[in-house]
């Protein structure tokens, strides 16, 4: 049988209508939708009716289906001959390891293709009403994960600390008060204004904006939790004057392209 094709698709930040027209084009195609917990019901309800879903965020015990567990899903069933769509947070390849579904098809040599789709590390902190770059304050940025994999070197905040421009952090909220401390320790100051942002870009966003050293009280003060992005850097004080409450648009209505 004809091999099927795997779609790795960026879903965006939250909000469903931040996804990009190639990828809602995927999706309305899909004949096998495999999806993750940070992905919208909205984009999720937006696959045919007789398309295969997969939720690969919760397995019945409520825990993560395991990563190889996942791999084998695509390449079974791309082998089945079904156009796939894996439907990942953000953009497929920030994190979430995206990076390793592509190579477990290109190791079966199932044929596949990347759509890109908007960082909650640059998306969510625009509709946060921070701007990731300024001339005036940051030139430049770095995304950081908070959350590394076991047995490999913890992050060295301390040199972090030393870099200039903004820093984004995913996956840090279980390490708040330590990244905090560590990268006043590394040199930043006390001072630097910093941020949390939760449900970035969902009707349920919630903010805690101070600084490095009163944020973990913030956050806790305003009970944020995970999934949350964590900003140090002057930027965050632009939201005073940036910030901006979305209007929830409908997702656009594209006519359908076939997929080859
Ligand atoms: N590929 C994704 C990131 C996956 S890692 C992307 O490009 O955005 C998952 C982490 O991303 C979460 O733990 C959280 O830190 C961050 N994240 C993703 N979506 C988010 C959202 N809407 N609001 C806040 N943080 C989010």
């Amino acid at each position: 049988m004809k091999s099927g094709k795997v779609w790795l698709v960026g879903a965006g930040p939250g909000d469903a209508s931040l996804i990009t027209v190639k990828g809602l084009d995927c999706i309305r195609q899909a004949q096998a939708l495999v999806y993750d917990r940070l992905v919208s019901a909205e984009l999720v309800q937006q696959a045919p009716g007789d398309c295969e879903m997969y939720n690969v965020g919760k397995n019945p015990d409520r825990h993560p289906v395991p990563q190889p567990q996942i791999n084998q899903l695509l390449v079974d069933c791309a082998r089945r001959g079904l156009n796939v769509v894996r439907l990942k947070g953000g953009d497929p390849y920030v994190f979430g390891r995206g990076a390793e579904e592509a190579e477990a098809l290109a190791q079966a040599q199932i044929p596949f293709e990347v759509v890109p789709g908007i960082s909650s590390a640059i998306g969510g902190l625009a509709y946060a009403g921070i701007p990731v770059t300024h001339r005036d304050y940051a030139s430049g940025f770095h995304v950081i994960t908070g959350h590394l994999r076991q047995g490999n070197e913890p992050q060295d905040w301390g040199q972090l600390a030393k870099l200039e421009g903004t820093l984004v952090i995913l996956m840090g909220m279980t390490q708040l008060a330590s990244i905090c401390q560590q990268l006043i320790a590394g040199g930043k100051p006390a001072s630097t204004p910093a941020a949390v942002v939760m449900h970035a870009s969902q009707q349920r966003q919630k903010i805690a904006a101070g600084r490095l050293d009163t944020l973990v009280e913030q956050v806790a003060a305003a009970g944020l939790t995970a999934p949350a992005l964590i900003v140090v850097g002057n930027v965050v004080n632009l939201r005073e004057c940036l910030a901006f409450v979305p209007e929830q648009l409908p997702l656009a209505v594209i006519p359908p392209r076939m997929l080859s």
